[in-house]
């Protein structure tokens, strides 16, 4: 049996509908920008394997120093103790993020880092007193699938069965020059004294469709919030690490968050971790002679020292000038792509940020068709060889950074191809 249909007797796999989705392609070996199936088929995977890697698949910088690591020490708990790869990628991501960030706070992924952040958020007004539970988010949003994360992130058919369960949320647009009027008055109407948190992905909706919204706007409204005493809360999980053109989407804007949220692209996409990082206003708040204060939050692998280490050595090659390098580049390939696509009658919407391109395929309206023509995209880039997962109707790329300008290629042929014949 293939290690496919192995899987099919034992595997509940994520975001499936296990009874109608084709068998999963078993997947044995990774190298640059390709995957390999069990039968030897090169995959080309355009959208980072769900959004994490960045320097390649089995990129040997990165595996030396996890083997390396392994041989030293592999994970230890992390409450009364430490260890050098935890201390160490904390005293070289925080000189790196925008707005003083002067704490690390571990955890294993994008969703515990959205938690962790809400946590320190409400607890930060809590521990200083003062009455400030509201949490602000925006519409089409999404911060992950535990129930916090959940709660913070759009109603849609991922949460249904669940929205009676999640907390109140106050949702508004994503901030253009004209809509900021209406935004501040939404805000007004809420009590701005009693909003704890602003918690937001900077200029990137991912999972909402991969909407791009501008800095300005957006600069604007967190100025306001600011002022409202909200503290803002960056959810950089997808953006960070390059993603959008700079090392981190919240260089685009004057205003300062108080809390950033990481992980993805924070180990490469080797190893899971998420961090969230605090400034020392927050960090403060939680000092105290009583242990009521304390942030009571943790996880097992807390920290775990082989992902502490990946993270390192990913950064290493992140702050390598080869690496903007790249990036540069493919917003520059991507760019005369667009020029293209943008002729063709079939799509709109074309857009562009840093590495990450997307534009709609223009359909009836109906969602059946729209089912109909993920299903009928996915089976055509599988065919292809082209791993491209569309969000609806809406076609992006988001490569690995080592993709070549020949494979970017394909992926632009393989896309006008379907687009020319729908
Ligand atoms: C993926 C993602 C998350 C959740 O991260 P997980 O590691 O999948 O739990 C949160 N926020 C954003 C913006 C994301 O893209």
């Amino acid at each position: 049996m293939t290690w496919s249909e192995r899987d099919q007797q034992v595997i509940w796999h994520p975001y499936t509908q296990m009874q109608t989705a084709p068998a999963p392609i078993g997947i044995v070996r990774g190298e640059g920008a390709s995957l390999f199936d069990e039968a030897g088929n090169s995959y080309l995977d355009a959208t980072s394997s769900w959004w994490v890697n960045i320097h390649g698949h089995a990129q040997p910088y990165i595996a030396q120093k996890l083997a390396a690591q392994a041989m030293q020490l592999q994970h230890c708990i992390f409450a009364g103790y430490t260890h050098p790869a935890a201390v160490e990628l904390a005293e070289r991501l925080l000189p790196v993020l925008p707005g003083r960030q002067s704490r690390v706070f571990y955890s294993d992924n994008g969703s515990t880092a959205i938690e962790v952040a809400l946590k320190m958020a409400l607890q930060y007004w809590e521990n200083k007193g003062i009455r400030k539970q509201k949490i602000l988010a925006f519409n089409h949003a999404y911060h992950g699938d535990t129930f916090g994360a959940m709660s913070v992130s759009s109603r849609s058919v991922f949460t249904a069965p669940f929205d009676d369960l999640l907390f109140e949320v106050h949702f508004i647009d994503t901030p253009t020059p004209d809509n900021l009027p209406q935004l501040k008055a939404a805000i007004e109407s809420l009590g701005p004294d009693s909003i704890a948190a602003f918690i937001f992905e900077p200029l990137l909706q991912g999972a909402g469709g991969m909407l791009m919204y501008e800095a300005t706007a957006l600069d604007q409204l967190l100025q306001y919030c600011k002022q409202q005493q909200i503290l803002l809360i960056a959810d950089e999980i997808l953006t960070g690490f390059g993603r959008t053109g700079k090392n981190f989407a919240m260089e685009n804007v004057a205003t300062a968050p108080d809390i950033i949220c990481l992980s993805k692209g924070l180990t490469g996409g080797a190893l899971a971790l998420g961090v969230t990082t605090c400034t020392a206003d927050i960090y403060d708040a939680f000092l105290s002679e009583s242990r009521l204060k304390t942030l009571f939050h943790g996880h097992s692998f807390t920290a775990n020292a082989l992902a502490c280490t990946v993270a390192l050595a990913s950064l290493d090659l992140f702050l390598q000038p080869e690496c903007a390098q790249q990036r540069d580049r493919i917003h520059a390939q991507h760019q005369q792509f667009l020029q293209r696509l943008a002729a063709v009658g079939t799509v709109k919407h074309t857009r562009l940020l840093g590495t990450v391109l997307a534009f709609e395929i223009i359909t009836s309206g109906q969602d059946v068709y729209t089912n109909q023509l993920a299903d009928e995209l996915h089976r055509f880039f599988r065919a292809k060889r082209i791993m491209l997962r569309p969000l609806g109707n809406t076609l992006y790329i988001l490569p690995p950074y080592c993709i070549t300008n020949e494979e970017l290629g394909r992926v632009y042929e393989s896309i006008l191809e379907f687009v020319e014949r729908t």
